[in-house]
């Protein structure tokens, strides 16, 4: 379907021999240390597709001359105006935009964790950016490559029919994204894993830890006027996942079904509010930037068009925590009523 610059081919070894590597009974252990690197560059994969899509969707729409803004004509010299100013094309490239700006501050913040497991001095430090790291593993390599490859898709939605051609290169991106839903382990597995395996693992130390990362945040500027309009939403979404997670903790082990059922909404939820807690942190250091009028010598644009993106990321994603929560709450049982073989 893509990437047809990438040799794949089946390998089969049968009758081959097989050689120890590492500690008897620990190779699936040994494993993951290569597959946790791994799902980290896929998530940033899922991210660099949509990147690459979003630059040339932006270029295409500021030139692609086709009706007029709703709001009278934005370039009355021209036979119309550029397509970047319909609101819905606008919807699709700041719905990208938040996506790639917030993961890649993500990315950023789970490459200091590796640093900080590798190399700091305190064993209690590097515990704790372990578990995080574990935690964010599956939910970066989901969330970044399913929202990656929408992402393509939104974008080449923005060349219209210039998109579903090839000669723009438009639709290579999107099949190109589709497989890293899939490789290193299928998203829907990944889910399954933080619900099944980190969430459970040290009675919950992982997770607990991360509400304290965002809550602590949220706790100290709940009362900063400006920050508010993050700082706000940031603090709801964390109160919804909190819920998700008691609701998980009650629900799946009386019926596994149920944590199977609503994995995938919960860990969406962790990335949404691991986003915006990241959206969070960037308002709070374009606010500081800011915080002086009569300071020029930094380009103000690049802080205030930030908020701008902050702001759009508050209002218009992470609500979707609210469908999630909904979704975990109605649990498996409308999922798991047909009998299999009515599909
Ligand atoms: C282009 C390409 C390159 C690849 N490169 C490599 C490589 O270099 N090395 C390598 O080892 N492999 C490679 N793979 C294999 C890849 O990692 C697997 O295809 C992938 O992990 C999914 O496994 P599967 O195909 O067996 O799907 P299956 O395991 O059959 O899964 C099918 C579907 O069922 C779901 N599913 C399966 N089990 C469960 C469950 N218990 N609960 C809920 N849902 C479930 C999955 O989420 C998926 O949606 C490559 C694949 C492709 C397409």
């Amino acid at each position: 379907m893509g990437i047809h610059g990438n040799a794949t081919c089946v390998m089969n070894y049968d009758g081959a021999v097989g050689y120890l590597l590492g500690e008897e009974h620990k190779g699936l252990r040994t494993m993951f240390i290569m597959m946790n690197a791994a799902r980290l560059g896929v998530a940033v994969q899922g991210l660099s597709q949509g990147t690459v899509a979003y630059q040339n969707a932006v270029a295409y729409c500021q030139e692609r001359l086709q009706g007029r803004s709703l709001t009278g004509a934005k370039h009355p010299d021209l036979a119309a105006d550029p397509i970047i100013v319909h609101p819905d094309i606008r919807r699709m490239l700041m719905t990208v935009r938040v996506f790639q700006e917030g993961a890649r501050a993500l990315a950023y913040w789970a490459g200091l964790q590796v640093d900080i497991t590798r190399k700091h001095p305190d064993p209690e430090t590097r515990r704790k950016a372990d578990d995080l790291l574990g935690l964010l593993t599956p939910v970066m390599k989901t969330y970044f490559t399913d929202t990656g490859f929408t992402a393509t898709n939104l974008c080449l939605q923005c060349f219209g029919g210039h998109g579903y051609i090839a000669q723009w290169g438009m639709e290579q991106f999107v099949r190109d994204a589709r497989i890293t839903q899939i490789y290193e382990g299928a998203n829907g597995i990944q889910a399954l894993d933080l619900v099944g395996r980190k969430l459970p693992a040290n009675k919950g130390r992982a997770i607990q830890f991360f509400f304290t990362v965002v809550g602590g945040f949220c706790e100290k500027y709940e009362n900063n006027a400006a920050l508010s309009p993050f700082v706000k939403p940031l603090t709801e979404a964390l109160e919804r996942l909190v819920t998700a997670t008691q609701w998980l903790m009650r629900h799946a082990i009386s019926n596994p079904d149920n944590g199977g059922a609503v994995s995938m909404d919960y860990l969406y939820m962790v990335a949404l509010v691991a986003l915006g807690y990241q959206w969070a942190q960037v308002a709070r250091i374009c606010e500081n930037q800011l915080s002086n009028p009569d300071d020029d010598s930094f380009d103000r644009r690049f802080y205030q068009n930030k908020l701008v993106c902050a702001g759009f990321f508050m209002d218009k994603v992470l609500p979707e925590t609210m469908t999630h929560l909904a979704r975990i709450e109605a649990g498996a049982d409308s999922l798991m009523r047909l009998d299999a073989e009515v599909f």
